[in-house]
């Protein structure tokens, strides 16, 4: 008798753009206190988990060849936290989809976990609490607890400490992908040596920004977008200043290094205006390559199949 495929469960999970990120002194613990309004957005990475005789990982899509296949990737180490939790083997081979860039400084690492985290509550049938989920996210990575949640949201701490905030209406983001990466640790280290040689000017309090999400308003939102880690990006790769001024002479409203970059990020008026300011960039041979996106989008949730929009 033929044994049944398995039946594979597919989560989808956001990426994120940081409208303010704030960053703080260095802490005791290595860790800095970080201020961060986040937005998920629809570029997204699909996980497709199913039953099998051991843990493995696949993965396809945009920069898969960079990304980990064994214990190093999030989405192996999120299986082993759950199956240990709930008492089993993490006997289940995961094939990751990435739209996301890779170190990309736009969360695919923790959006994968998250997704991860949803996929095997689902497929193991463990009927887990939000409040279990939260916690195991945050043990995973300071990004993971926001890719779960999605929406826009206020993070503390290392960025793991959520509140919800209320956003009105669709915004309209042009990412500009970078030719390779940069490692997020590097970025912090920089953004310390730049405040031991100098002092490179520091974010406020996001309280005017909430107030423009909350109107829904981006040309309010526009020039309130802001990322303490910015001047150290780049630093770290100058041409990134070509691309931002680029985005903005292409017609958006603003741009800004998304979280520890490479990857800018571009407000847009509307989806119209997306479509034009991508083709624009696109043409100017100012980074590898451009996606449109819209947020806020919901975190990581089960879908039917791939193609769902
Ligand atoms: P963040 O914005 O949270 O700082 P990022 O988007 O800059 O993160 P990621 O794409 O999450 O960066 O990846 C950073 C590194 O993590 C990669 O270079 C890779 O080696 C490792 N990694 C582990 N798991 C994954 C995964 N599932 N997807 C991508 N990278 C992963």
């Amino acid at each position: 008798m033929l044994s049944a495929v398995p039946r594979p469960v597919i989560v989808r999970a956001p990426s994120k753009v940081n409208l303010h990120l704030g960053v703080g002194d260095l802490r005791e613990d290595g860790y800095h206190e970080l201020t961060s309004v986040f937005q998920a957005l629809s570029l997204h990475d699909d996980i497709e988990v199913r039953d099998a005789d051991e843990l493995s990982v696949v993965v396809q899509g945009e920069s898969a060849r960079v990304v980990p296949t064994d214990h190093r990737n999030l989405v192996w180490q999120a299986a082993e936290l759950l199956a240990e939790r709930a008492g089993r083997d993490p006997a289940v081979a995961i094939a990751i989809a990435k739209g996301i860039p890779v170190a990309g400084g736009m969360a695919g690492g923790s959006a994968d976990a998250a997704a991860t985290l949803v996929a095997l509550d689902e497929l193991w049938e463990l009927g887990l609490e939000r409040a279990d989920l939260d916690e195991y996210a945050a043990r995973l990575g300071s990004d993971v607890p926001f890719s779960l949640r999605g929406g826009t949201a206020i993070g503390t701490g290392r960025g793991e400490k959520l509140l919800p905030v209320l956003s009105r209406n669709t915004f309209h983001w042009v990412l500009a992908l970078a030719k390779g990466g940069l490692r997020t640790p590097d970025v912090f280290r920089e953004l310390d040596r730049l405040r031991a040689e100098g002092d490179p000017p520091r974010l406020g309090d996001p309280d005017e920004l909430m107030h423009a999400l909350a109107v829904g308003d981006p040309h309010q939102l526009a020039p309130l977008l802001g990322n303490d880690l910015q001047p150290a990006a780049l630093s770290l790769k100058p041409e990134l200043r070509r691309t931002l001024r680029a985005g903005t002479a292409a017609g958006a409203l603003a741009g800004i290094v998304s979280g520890s970059g490479p990857t800018c990020a571009f407000l847009c008026a509307d989806a119209d205006a997306a479509v034009a300011v991508s083709a624009e960039l696109a043409g100017a041979g100012v980074c590898r390559t451009v996606r449109t996106a819209h947020g806020p989008v919901p975190g990581a949730r089960v879908i039917d199949d791939k193609t769902e929009h």
